[in-house]
């Protein structure tokens, strides 16, 4: 029984309770318990305490009992620190990790008063199982197990974790925020017969969710009951609940594939160069490096606009660096950077979008009435996209452009929509323009035209032009006044000052019934003949020399 591990204070404790906890079942719909605002804000009822659809919904994905969950609200850090409440008694207890490993560990140690005992690794940075179990002594309570681990990135095999958990009393967490990458299974379906297991996962890493700040951690039912009782009653907020539930539906695979498959190109290519010691075999989303002159090669690649961790006055790093798998046209960046430095050419495997400069842009606009960020990858992932300008029925249009458009883009606007959605229209419109003309640059290589056929049961046709020739035609009845959240009026003024901003020639038509169809036609229809206007022709945009150097 895994409780045996337990604090005894916090055995005993008695959770708070909150309001919703209390109440159980019934057909409510007057809700003055909680003393909230009646008023609606968006935000203002307290969000489910115990996470239930999200806890069901993670069981489902991970093949686990919801009972056996617990969600943390700070990342997966939120559940390392409450190991330490939960097991480790202050002053008296200690625990055991391999060094190099995550810093959090012995953070969280120290903030809670807690001994932390680090064991040298094995060779190439394997787990020293061994001498890990011999340094165990009687206030041992946590062993620490990062697989794959940070920052070396190779990762434990499941004997390892087996035999740790069978010859040690107390606790084995292992954590594998990067298990995505791992050739190995998940230790998971080991709790069930090592019930002193606990496992750690994130959202942070392969999901590409680090912005939500949303950690989960696996253990005994008892023991993640008592996760349950030790965590800050709403350590969760509602919006991030509910964007998880959302963005648990996206397909990842793809994605973890393509960074391993950078992984072995990114290794291969370093491993090459004249100045690089070392590349370590690597079972996670980023490469520990062994470098001539660390900080030299650091201070170097923060000046090319690459930033990467530098490792060398970590114990066993010295002359590391830690280098995360980015994007196709971000590994090639640092590798360039790098070979610079060396001094050396760097030979790539030799496709001709190696060539592709990355087409990104941020726009800040900022005006008395307006405050607008936009970024825009026009080679980026759609799914990635972000739109809020409080106006909903135009974000709802809005996100057609990425959607069908086939680029990342991300829209904040924070405007005054007291007085006039007009300038938050115009305005993102302006700065719509400006980022998709930067981010294209010299336009080299784009096909420069883009048309679409007649879509849904709205007509809308859209022709574009990207020469640089202003012009704008709107052929559009709109009958009525409003739809949804934004008057009709607007959606010209908006197409005519993307236009402007973008020096577009774009013309516009469009006929139907119903007004929302007409608009979204009209949206969508942009998007596809934009998709067309930017994409790239690789033959007619590599450079003249085609030698196969980046
Ligand atoms: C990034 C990382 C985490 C994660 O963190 P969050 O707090 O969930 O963002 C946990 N463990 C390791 C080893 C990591 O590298």
């Amino acid at each position: 029984m895994p409780l045996k591990y337990v604090r005894p204070n916090i055995l005993a404790l008695s959770p708070y309770s909150t309001a919703r906890d209390e109440f159980k079942g019934g057909d409510i719909s007057v809700f003055i318990d909680a003393n909230e605002s009646p008023f609606h804000t968006g935000f203002n009822r307290y969000p489910d305490p115990r996470h239930r659809q999200l806890k069901q919904r993670i069981g489902e994905l991970k093949g686990v009992d919801p009972s056996t969950v617990f969600i943390g609200g700070a990342g997966s850090d939120e559940a390392i620190d409450l190991i330490y409440r939960i097991f480790c008694e202050p002053g008296i207890d200690n625990v055991l990790a391999m060094s190099p490993t995550y810093g959090v560990y012995s953070v969280a140690a120290a903030i809670n008063n807690v001994e932390y005992r680090e064991v040298a690794p094995g060779p190439d940075f394997a787990f020293p199982v061994d001498e890990i179990l011999k340094a165990v002594d009687s206030h041992t309570k946590v062993i620490w197990v990062c697989s794959p681990n940070n920052p070396t990135g190779l990762a434990v095999p499941p004997e390892d974790i087996l035999r740790l958990a069978e010859n040690f009393d107390g606790i084995v967490a292992v954590d594998e925020a990067y298990i995505d990458f791992s050739p190995y299974p998940s230790a998971l379906p080991l709790i069930a017969s090592h019930p002193n297991i606990i496992v750690l996962q994130t959202f942070s890493k392969a999901w590409g969710l680090a912005n939500l700040r949303v950690g989960m951690a696996f253990a005994d039912p008892h023991i993640a009951a008592i996760f349950a009782n030790v965590k800050y009653p709403y350590n969760l907020n509602g919006p991030t609940q509910r964007e998880i539930m959302r963005q648990l539906d996206r397909d990842i695979s793809a994605q973890v594939e393509m960074v391993k498959t950078e992984r072995a190109r990114v290794a291969e290519s370093l491993d090459r160069l004249p100045c690089v010691e070392r590349v370590y075999h690597s079972d996670a989303n980023f490469l520990l490096v062994k470098v001539a002159d660390a900080d030299g090669l650091y201070d170097f690649l923060v000046g090319r606009g690459v930033l990467v961790r530098n490792r060398t006055r970590v114990p066993h790093c010295s002359g590391m660096l830690r280098i995360t798998i980015g994007t196709r046209s971000e590994n090639d960046r640092m590798l360039k950077a790098v070979a610079e430095y060396c001094n050396a050419d760097i030979a790539t495997s030799g496709t001709d979008s190696l060539t592709l400069s990355p087409r990104r842009a941020e726009v800040r606009r900022r005006t008395s009435e307006t405050d607008i960020e936009i970024v825009l990858d026009l080679d980026g992932d759609p799914s990635a996209s972000v739109i809020d300008t409080g106006l909903k029925f135009f974000d709802h249009m809005l996100s057609q452009l990425p959607h069908h458009g086939g680029f990342a883009l991300d829209i904040i606007c924070r405007g005054d929509l007291q007085v006039d959605e007009h300038h938050s229209m115009e305005d993102v419109a302006i700065a719509l323009g400006d980022a998709i003309r930067t981010a294209l640059g010299d336009k080299r290589g784009i096909e420069r035209y883009g048309f679409v056929l007649p879509m849904d049961e709205s007509r809308a046709m859209v022709l574009i032009d990207l020469g640089g020739r202003i012009d704008f035609k709107w052929d559009v009845t709109l009958n009525r006044e409003y739809v949804g959240d934004t008057p009709t009026e607007m959606y010209s003024h908006f197409f005519q000052s993307l236009a402007s901003a973008l020096r577009a020639n774009l013309h516009i038509s469009a006929t139907g019934e119903n007004c929302h169809h007409i608009i979204e036609g009209i949206f969508k229809a942009t998007a596809r003949a934009l998709k067309m206007a930017i994409r790239r022709d690789p033959f007619h945009y590599t450079l003249p020399s085609s030698k196969g150097i980046i």
